[in-house]
């Protein structure tokens, strides 16, 4: 941790020479890094990517670039499949159904 901030160092390290230094992958050093400035501030300073919800077109935060989610909360997220289901039913139903 004082070598990632550069406390009582030269300059701060990057989380690739952390990882080198201990024989880590940075992706472990990255989360190693994160529980402990969680632990010490008691502020969770996971890093947070803004999106906007497909649905309402609201904003909101994921806690992953991985995360493939697309609305701001569970009742966007439901009617997003609502829609999609109506959309995937009606075109099956194209083809017998008038309606
Ligand atoms: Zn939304």
């Amino acid at each position: 941790m004082r070598r990632y901030y550069g406390i009582a160092q030269e300059r701060a390290w990057s989380r690739r020479e952390l990882a080198r230094e201990f024989g880590l992958s940075t992706g472990r050093v990255e989360s190693l890094v994160n529980t402990a400035v969680t632990h010490l501030t008691g502020v969770d300073v996971a890093p947070r990517f803004d999106r906007l919800c497909v649905l309402c077109g609201g904003r909101f935060t994921v806690r992953s670039r991985l995360s493939r989610r697309g609305t701001c909360d569970s009742r966007c997220e439901t009617e997003l499949k609502r829609w999609a289901g109506r959309a995937t039913a009606g075109a099956r139903a194209r083809r017998t159904d008038t309606r």
